[in-house]
């Protein structure tokens, strides 16, 4: 078991602000789902995360295709605003890549630079020492142990009206979340909501705009 957990709080602290006392939300055959009283934000306890040996070998199962049209098409989702509101050859970071992602592509076809760090696929550590004018974070979040501390580390390498790109499905209420297939992948662990984004915002007094089911833009104040 983590050293965060103990039996009179199983949860442990939640992962995003650190609040104890979080309350089981749900729970299924195969894990348990606590909800911050604080952020909202749903999480799994400690002990029911996967091995970083485990999480690659799921990864490697599930490998989209960059050069498929559909896939290009979904994260055109959160290209076209984050294009819309970058100024040209602006200077950015693609956080959890993966092995092949189209977004870079797309971005660089837009005249953009990208970074690129992934901890399995492309673990350049240099890269989280420089500074961005935007970081993006496809399908990422959900899968992050240690999203308060990983989050905050990300919205420090932006600049003065950088703007970080995340798209994660979000939590609407109990009774969907019970039916969610997102749940049940077990590389997803965290699970946000409109209100734990409006959490965050407050704290770190972004701006935030949350664009149709997924897309989440915060940026930094210039
Ligand atoms: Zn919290």
């Amino acid at each position: 078991m983590a050293a965060d957990s103990d039996s009179a709080d199983p949860a442990g602290r939640c992962r995003l602000c650190t609040k104890a006392g979080a309350e089981l939300f749900c729970r299924d055959g195969r894990r348990h789902y606590y909800r911050c009283k604080q952020c909202l934000l749903v999480f799994v306890p400690p002990m029911q995360l996967l091995s970083a040996v485990a999480e690659k070998a799921e990864y490697d199962l599930h490998q989209n295709d960059p050069d498929d049209p559909g896939y290009r098409r979904f994260l055109g989702r959160l290209f076209e605003p984050l294009q819309a509101r970058l100024p040209p050859s602006s200077h950015g970071l693609d956080f959890g890549c993966g092995p092949a992602s189209a977004l870079p592509v797309m971005l660089a076809e837009a005249g953009h630079s990208v970074a690129l760090y992934d901890r399995f696929y492309a673990p350049d550590r240099a890269v989280l020492q420089r500074r961005y004018d935007f970081i993006t974070a496809t399908e990422v979040v959900e899968h992050l142990h240690r999203p308060g501390a990983e989050l905050r580390q990300l919205w420090a390498l932006l600049r003065p009206g950088g703007v970080l790109a995340l798209m994660t499905k979000l939590v609407v209420d109990g009774e969907a979340f019970a039916r969610w297939h997102y749940k049940n992948d077990p590389t997803h662990v965290v699970f946000f909501s409109r209100e734990t984004f409006a959490w965050l915002a407050a704290e770190w007094r972004a701006e935030l705009e949350i664009i149709g089911q997924d897309v989440i833009l915060l940026t930094r104040q210039s």
